[in-house]
């Protein structure tokens, strides 16, 4: 773990520099060029609201925080399935109790199908609680009426109406509020049963209109319940573990200033063991920190959310987003698109993970269903050449947006399938595994992706499409996907 014991900020930061050679603290971020940068006009209200996130408690815990890197090692170490999934732009009024109960329900229903499907744990993040930024390609966008306008960059910093686009830094707050208050309702779901699988679940399959499709997906449910029923009847869940799962949530780390305020130095849960390539396989810290220079019992935290990514747009090497994400503990996704090169993929991963932590790093895979099986077999191999254990994730939907000829976005299901199905592939010709997928979905019935099984087409997308940002899938293609996985570690 890094940054050597202390009671003030500066002398962590001298720990954190002997062992990466460049001081770091929360705040070296500002002195690097900075993609997606915000420039705030009201510097005084910035600084203000910065100042009240400073004094706000953590929403999250390193003891929580821990436990998923815990989870994510098993992951790397091809013991566990990560599922990852939520909007692409989660807005201030998803904090309500049926968009956040839809969401919670359809990551359990999914994991209990890939539970089923790869016989291996599930580790569940929700892309929720935090992701309120977007990173966008262009900083302006035209309307319909011809006036070019700034282009909506998440609740975090403006509003999506037209009027509310300017940057507004009180919205830093809010969006610290909005997080503490959807995970304060998913803990409180969570404890009162809402996961509790002595329930009867409802998989409502009617919309599947293939027959063959149908009977195939019935089965699959049939023998879920069977199994839970089985659990039950022997008292396999004495444990009360039937009762209720962990729910981590996630975000794209993309406004540093917000995530700056929320980093702090804590005290590392008693007892916990980073777990460290050793080039001889996996090898424990010790307690006496023998093995970490300057070990400590202290560590930065992103205490914004357990899990935190940076996005394709904003990878650098010698950027702002790299910078601040070498200095946390917390386990870090890193986007790789196609314009990744193997090398600088490397040499990323030594830059946020020098000490080559098991399954600190997840990388996120995003290539197109036309491009990964040429660029996924580059970027396997390279990071097989080194010591680093990382999580491999497919991220099939930033690939594969498309715009219908009337210019909506939208995704076809059978891209995003392929591109799973591509990967599950390439990482078994290449003695690798694919560890988890990260989604776009929501638990209500819109329409933003065509096909799966409803055979939604071009012409209904109008119906019910409600995305602020990129398209997901509704909970019937979600689960469809689920399923489709599942079988896939079947056959
Ligand atoms: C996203 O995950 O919503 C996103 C913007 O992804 P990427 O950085 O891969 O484009
Ligand atoms: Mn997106």
């Amino acid at each position: 773990m890094s940054g050597v014991a202390s009671t003030s900020g500066v002398a962590s930061m001298s720990g954190v520099a002997s062992t990466s050679g460049k001081a770091w603290s929360p705040s070296t971020w500002r002195s690097k060029p900075i993609k997606q940068g915000v420039a705030y006009a009201d510097r005084s209200a910035a600084d203000a609201a910065v100042d009240q996130l400073q004094r706000l408690p953590p929403i999250v815990t390193p003891a929580e925080i821990c436990k998923l890197k815990d989870s994510l090692r098993s992951v790397a170490l091809g013991e566990s399935f990560l599922l990852q999934g939520g909007d692409c732009a989660e807005l201030f009024e998803y904090c309500a109790d049926s968009p956040i109960d839809s969401k919670i329900k359809l990551l359990l229903q999914m994991s209990l199908v890939l539970i089923w499907g790869a016989h291996k744990p599930v580790v569940r993040i929700a892309r929720m609680a935090g992701q309120y930024a977007k990173p966008r390609s262009s900083p302006t966008e035209t309307t319909a009426s011809g006036r070019t306008i700034p282009s909506f960059r998440g609740d975090i910093l403006n509003g999506f109406e037209e009027a509310s686009r300017t940057v507004d830094p009180g919205r830093l707050v809010l969006a610290y509020f909005h997080s503490a208050a959807t995970l304060n309702y998913v803990r409180g779901q969570l404890a009162s049963g809402l996961a509790d699988l002595h329930r009867p679940l409802d998989w409502g399959l009617g919309h599947v209109r293939d027959a063959e499709l149908q009977r195939k997906y019935r089965r699959i449910v049939g023998s879920i319940s069977e199994s839970l029923r089985f659990m039950r009847t022997v008292g396999a869940d004495a444990t009360r573990k039937l009762e209720t799962v962990d729910l981590y949530t996630s975000h794209e780390g993309l406004v540093l200033e917000y995530e700056q305020a929320l980093t702090r130095e804590l005290r590392h849960p008693a007892g916990y063991q980073p777990v460290f390539n050793s080039g001889k396989g996996p090898s424990q810290a010790q307690t006496d920190g023998s093995q970490i220079k300057g070990a400590a019992d202290k560590g930065w935290y992103n205490t914004s959310a357990h899990f935190i990514w940076i996005g394709d747009r904003t990878r650098q090497i010698d950027g702002a987003h790299v910078e601040y994400f070498r200095g946390v503990e917390n386990p870090i996704g890193i986007k790789v698109g196609p314009s990744m090169e193997p090398d600088e993929l490397v040499r990323l991963l030594d830059i946020v993970n020098p000490r080559k932590e098991i399954g600190k790093v997840t990388l996120i895979t995003r290539y197109g269903e036309d491009k990964v099986e040429r660029l996924l077999p580059l970027h396997i191999k390279a990071v097989q050449a080194t010591e680093h254990v990382v999580v491999w994730q497919c991220d099939p939907m930033h690939g594969n947006t498309r715009n219908t000829t009337q210019g909506i976005k939208t995704r076809h299901f059978s891209s995003i399938l392929a591109e799973v199905t591509s990967s599950l592939k390439v990482h078994e010709e290449c003695g690798s595994f694919l560890g988890g997928v990260h989604l776009e979905l929501t638990g209500d019935a819109v329409t933003e992706c065509v096909g799966g099984s409803e055979g939604l087409v071009e012409d209904d997308l109008s119906l019910n499409y409600t995305t602020y940002c990129d398209p997901r899938l509704n909970e019937k293609q979600a689960l469809e996907l689920a399923f489709l996985v599942a079988d896939h570690y079947r056959d």
